[in-house]
C-alpha cells in the first residue's frame, strides 16, 4: 500500500482516470503510482512511457495484470 508522511503534499481528486484499469505495457495516461488489481503490486510509471509488462510480476494462477493508479503527481 501506497504511504506518505505529510498529508499537506496530497490531496482528494474526484477523477475518472482513478477507476480505470490498464493492461500491461500499455501507455501510461497520467504519471504517479499504479497498483495491480489483481495482487495489489505496486509500480510507478510515467506519463506516455509503457506501464510496466506482464512480466512485471507473476500470479499463481497466471491471471494478467491490471494496473490502476492510485495516486497522481502533478501532470503540467
Ligand atoms: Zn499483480
Amino acid at each position: 500500500m501506497a504511504e506518505y508522511m505529510h498529508r499537506e503534499f496530497l490531496k482528494p481528486l474526484n477523477n475518472a482516470e482513478f477507476d480505470r484499469l490498464h493492461h500491461p505495457g500499455a501507455a501510461t495516461p497520467l504519471s504517479g503510482i499504479y497498483r495491480c488489481q489483481v495482487c495489489g503490486h505496486e509500480a510507478v510509471s510515467t506519463r506516455g512511457h509503457p506501464l510496466p509488462p506482464q512480466t512485471h510480476h507473476m500470479h499463481p494462477n497466471k491471471a494478467a495484470i491490471q494496473w490502476r493508479l492510485i495516486v497522481a503527481s502533478n501532470n503540467p
